[in-house]
């Protein structure tokens, strides 16, 4: 049965010249049908340079709306329409006009879990992989509007030494991991190596080795010498950590950390998704060449060693 649902969305796909990239926090069934599957930064790159004339998305209406942007003669299809991220939402672009005459002269940097709307008024965009390096590359004389995440915004103004004036949106997901769950999982696993995601707090950030976006994440699973790793994000990543170390042990820290978005999109709605052409990304016009500078800033910038 699994069998033939993966090979009636490989025909299709291959019928319908589509290329199915998944976020490393999607369903373990839907990661290993993804032609690709990375963190927002890698996405973004394969969604630019997609050689295919249809993208499905496996992920959240923002990435979605980011692969579309950067991809405009492409069709992008997100499978689910109601897989949306709570932080994005918390964010608009009239509030954010009206902070922005708050503040005149100052940059906003936006981190890519945005609407299109929000990311149309924006100075440059990063993502969790990239945001201290972008930060950093910014003018030292200018004041920082750093859009939604506070939890990000706090963790860069404290690496980087600059000021920030950080909008109060936060991802429900990473807030649910405390200081407590870290010190739980560090005396059940002495010696374990902890890794968390810079969209927690501050003070769950300070009790780990290192603070990794999800691909940082993957990377130092498989660099490290350290055979057990506590990981504190989405457990989703759980999966692919495993997968690709079959010989070390990952343990997430808190059961609770799931974002209920991300786990929407199932197989039967990848295939529903390329038989049906459901549902289709679209952004006015005007939005998304907005939209796409300060992502294409971020992606120059990037790129640069
Ligand atoms: S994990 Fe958090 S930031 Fe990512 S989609 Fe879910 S709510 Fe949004």
């Amino acid at each position: 049965m699994l069998d033939s649902l993966k090979n009636e969305i490989l025909r299709l796909r291959d019928e319908r010249d589509a290329l199915i990239l998944a976020h490393n926090y999607q369903l373990g069934e839907v990661q290993d049908i993804a032609d690709f599957t990375g963190d927002s930064l890698e996405l973004s790159f394969k969604a630019a340079n997609c050689e295919k004339s249809l993208i499905v998305f496996c992920g959240v209406t923002f990435m979605a709306e980011t692969a579309a942007i950067l991809a405009p003669g492409k069709t992008v299809l997100l499978p689910v329409l109601e897989a949306g991220c709570p932080m994005a939402d918390m964010a608009d672009a009239p509030r954010l006009r009206k902070m922005k005459s708050e503040h005149p002269g100052a940059l906003v940097v936006t981190y890519v879990n945005s609407s299109a709307d929000v990311k149309a008024e924006s100075d440059i965009c990063v993502t969790s992989a990239n945001a201290l390096k972008i930060v950093s590359s910014l003018p030292s004389d200018k004041e920082i509007i750093f859009v939604p995440d506070k939890n990000l915004g706090a963790y860069c103004a404290k690496m980087t030494g600059r000021k920030m004036i950080l909008w109060p949106g936060f991802c429900p997901t990473h807030m649910r991991i405390t200081p407590e769950h870290i010190l739980k999982r560090k005396s059940e696993y002495p010696g374990a190596k902890v890794v968390v995601h810079p969209e927690s707090p501050l003070d769950v950030i300070a009790l780990a080795d290192e603070a990794l976006s999800t691909g940082g994440m993957l990377k130092y699973a498989r660099n490290s010498p350290a055979k057990r790793i506590i990981v504190a994000t989405e457990i989703g990543l759980i999966y692919r950590l495993e997968k690709e170390n079959p010989d070390k042990q990952f343990i997430p820290v808190s059961e609770q950390a799931i974002c209920p978005d991300m786990k929407m999109t199932r197989l039967e709605d990848v295939l529903a998704a390329l038989k049906n052409m459901k549902h289709v990304v679209k952004i006015p016009e005007k939005i998304a060449n907005l939209a796409k500078i300060p992502i294409e800033r971020m992606m120059a910038e990037s790129r640069k060693a």
